[in-house]
């Protein structure tokens, strides 16, 4: 039973109006027995240990280290805060444009592969608001069902038609593309002025990459176009860093839009959206979020060229490459780790996204006070983030992870993992 009668209370005030607060009210009264709060209130840091006060932190999204305050963008972030201070106060289609704009524009380009790139001061403001701009009514959104929410949000704005797949399910997605047009069937005969198919190159709760391979090849048999979500993929996966398409080597000529988020692999903040000049001059003048958004902060944008430069640096001595080698160093090494002691663990090989299967939610709690007393913050996700049997916590591991920080985590889990009866019997999940 979901209410107790007094509950109703929070509904209404004394005069018998819906008081504006109600909702939320509500809704944290009965989930706050529920929640945890560690996350409110821990100082974390990429790398352990070194001040007590803080914690190791292998929650947030830091994949290639640049996010630390130490790192090497840090200096050229404080110079443009001299240079053209904080904000430029002004959206980029009145004066907000300045020549750093345009040089993240073009490197962000360049990197991914495509033509042109547009900027956003938001990563969840790209999605919230780049559907509107391509799509509408009488055309149709088919989405991966794990999707993350700026892309449900974004694409529900747009108006268009949406049909969802089974989460990254090449034969369910097959059935919707089926349902709607059939093959050969020209473009100009199908019931939607335009079809477009959006997945993420690596999901944030699952620690998988998205089947591209098996995607293009619906792509070139059903003719819709293609968007990728590449916030955790970019800079993460992939030989170079560059994503989902240079992990599986498919050309990214062969996609047709690209988005991505500034705030995970580059330590700074806003989105991207790159396709073809004509799209992307497209977003320039009819996205909201372009338009009418305040452009990207020049600190914000100092932090991304630097970062930029370090990953597509190709000398022997390439910080960045150093990095991302790094991190799939670490991806595999912890996965390992994590699999001989015996855990369930989700996602691919390769993956720096690690989900640790705790299943029973009453053990989240105790989880994750266990590893912040040990030192250590954690993400731990229950329903609705995830089905409710499937409570897991989800590590995001980092380049700034030393061997000595990976072993630490391995030996706290192992310890918890005892406590809290995690693990198939020793070694059993095993070597798959
Ligand atoms: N897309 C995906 C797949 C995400 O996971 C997120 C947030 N983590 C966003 C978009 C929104 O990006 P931001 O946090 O940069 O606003």
């Amino acid at each position: 039973k979901r209410f107790h009668k007094d509950d109703y209370k929070y509904l209404k005030d004394s005069d018998g109006y819906a008081p504006l607060y109600n909702h939320f009210d509500n809704f944290y009264v009965r989930r706050l027995k529920f929640r945890i709060n560690d996350c409110f209130s821990r100082p974390t840091m990429g790398v352990p240990g070194r001040d007590t006060s803080m914690s190791l932190n292998v929650s947030s999204y830091n994949y290639l280290g640049f996010a630390q305050s130490h790192g090497p963008c840090a200096e050229a972030v404080e110079k443009a805060i001299r240079n053209y201070g904080l904000s430029t106060c002004s959206a980029s289609t009145t004066c907000g444009n300045y020549g750093i704009h345009l040089e993240v524009e073009d490197l962000t380009a360049k990197f991914v592969g495509k033509p042109a790139a547009v900027i956003f001061s938001q990563g969840f403001g790209t999605n919230a608001t780049v559907f509107s701009a391509l799509m509408g009514p009488g055309s149709l959104i088919i989405s991966d069902e794990l999707n993350h929410t700026s892309i449900r949000f974004g694409s529900r704005q747009s108006g268009a038609n949406i049909r969802v797949f089974k989460h990254n399910d090449i034969a369910d997605l097959e059935r919707v593309l089926r349902e709607v047009i059939s093959q050969g069937q020209p473009r100009t005969h199908r019931p939607y002025t335009k079809i477009l198919v959006v997945i993420e190159g690596l999901y944030s709760m699952e620690g998988n990459f998205a089947d591209l391979p098996h995607i293009m090849e619906l792509k070139k048999r059903y003719k819709f176009y293609l968007f990728i979500d590449e916030a955790h993929s970019i800079g993460a996966i992939g030989p170079r860093g560059g994503g989902i398409c240079d992990y599986f080597g498919i050309p990214t000529t062969d996609v047709d839009i690209l988005m991505g988020t500034f705030t995970k692999s580059f330590g700074a903040a806003g989105g991207y959206v790159a396709s073809s000049t004509d799209i992307v001059n497209k977003l320039r003048v009819t996205n909201p979020g372009y338009v009418y958004a305040e452009s990207m902060s020049p600190a914000v944008l100092a932090q991304i060229k630097s970062s930029f430069l370090e990953i597509m640096d190709e000398s022997p001595s390439s910080i960045g490459l150093e990095r991302i080698e790094r991190l799939a160093f670490n991806s595999r090494y912890i996965r390992l780790g994590l699999k001989r002691l015996g855990f369930i663990i989700y996602g691919n090989d390769d993956s720096p996204v690690v989900p640790l299967l705790l299943y029973n939610p009453g053990k989240i709690n105790a989880f994750s006070h266990e590893m912040l007393r040990r030192g250590i913050s954690v993400v731990v996700v229950g329903y609705p983030a995830c089905p409710l049997l499937t409570s897991r916590v989800r590590f995001c591991f980092s380049a700034s992870h030393n061997k000595a920080d990976l072993d630490y985590i391995l030996r706290a889990c192992d310890e918890i993992g005892e406590k809290l009866q995690l693990k198939l019997s020793s070694g059993a999940a095993g070597e798959d």
